[in-house]
């Protein structure tokens, strides 16, 4: 709620802040039990920011993160160990995430001990069994190294790894950007599965909106530290409310011959999360840019039942508004 994280630039004479970054300024969304939230943007937008403000991987700006109705970002040390079994993480690279010098028996033993999740040997050799048959990979796998795997299969042990700390919610950054098509669908389709099966809620950050639609229940559009647009999955693909979102959609194939979007090709290239543009952030680049978006900055409103997004064409009046009405597919 409010999530701000703006690191200080360093220089001149005598090392003092010269500037800030503003990676995240003022960002509020929920993900409900259960559910995946995609967060996707462009890189530099913010979206690992807000991920790893939520692990506590850094003190943030400004807000709160909170779980199940309790404050998390500001535990003390001591504190923190319950909230970060229940939160846990997929990193993008499954190559440089595993310790390579560790056994893939001891990769998940290690959180299973450290939250005190098994009582005798036996028990942890059982939970180790049980997670590689979670995410399907051969029982005697365990006694292998990570170098012995593909791509695809140390992203499985990375998400058994996650799912050894029995999390509630998991934060998938880029999990599946570095694999190859094929292989991205698999993983896909386990973490799916996973869900389902362990009601775990998922955010999932990526750049690829295309990826997005196979497995989410609502997505979350970052434009240069801000949320730019939330909506359910099908809503947003089919009548997306800002005109980032749009541009975005215009890239992803649809499956239907004939029926591809008009690619609507940005100008320019995303301004600096270190002076960014007053105003709507999007105006530099936005095709529908009037006065208005120069000077006032637009809020994350409601345009129809649990659709937002932070545009000012939505006070026009709807015949002189693109973005109203059905659309799309
Ligand atoms: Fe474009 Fe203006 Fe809407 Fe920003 S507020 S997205 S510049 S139309
Ligand atoms: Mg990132």
């Amino acid at each position: 709620s409010g999530l701000k994280k703006h690191f200080p630039l360093r220089g001149g004479f005598l090392g003092g802040v010269t500037g800030y970054v503003y990676a995240v300024d003022g960002v509020s969304f929920h993900i409900n039990r259960g559910e995946t939230l995609s967060l996707v943007g462009e890189s530099g937008c913010g979206k690992s920011t807000v991920g790893k403000a939520i692990l506590k991987l850094f003190d943030i700006t400004d807000g709160q993160v909170v779980l199940d109705g309790r404050r998390i970002d500001n535990l003390p040390a001591g504190a923190l160990r319950p909230m970060r079994r229940r939160v846990q993480v997929v990193f993008q690279d499954p190559f440089s995430s595993l310790n390579p010098r560790m056994r893939v028996r001891d990769i998940l033993a290690e959180p299973i001990r450290n939250f005190g999740l098994a009582r005798s040997r036996a028990e942890l050799e059982e939970r180790i069994a049980a997670l590689m048959d979670k995410v399907r990979l051969p029982r005697d796998a365990v006694n292998r190294w990570p170098h012995e795997f593909s791509g695809g299969q140390r992203q499985r042990i990375g998400i058994a790894r996650a799912l050894a700390a029995e999390p509630e919610l998991i934060i998938c950054d880029e999990a599946v950007s570095a694999l190859d098509v094929s292989v991205k669908a698999q993983i896909i389709n386990l973490l799916q599965d996973l869900q389902q099966e362990l009601g775990l809620a998922l955010l999932f950050i990526s750049h690829d909106l295309a990826i997005v639609e196979h497995m989410t229940h609502r997505v979350a559009v970052m434009y240069l530290g801000k949320i730019v647009e939330v909506a359910p999955k099908r809503q947003l693909f089919a009548a997306p409310r800002h005109p980032y979102t749009e541009a975005l959609l215009s890239a992803v194939p649809v499956p239907m011959p004939g029926a591809q979007r008009e690619r609507i090709i940005l100008k320019g290239d995303v301004p600096s999360p270190i002076n960014p543009p007053k105003g709507c952030r999007f105006h530099t680049r936005c095709p529908y840019a009037f006065d208005r978006c120069r000077a006032e900055e637009p809020p994350l409103r409601q345009t129809e039942a649990g659709h937002w997004a932070a545009c000012h064409l939505h006070d026009l009046p709807a015949e002189q508004n693109p973005l109203a009405g059905a659309k799309g597919a």
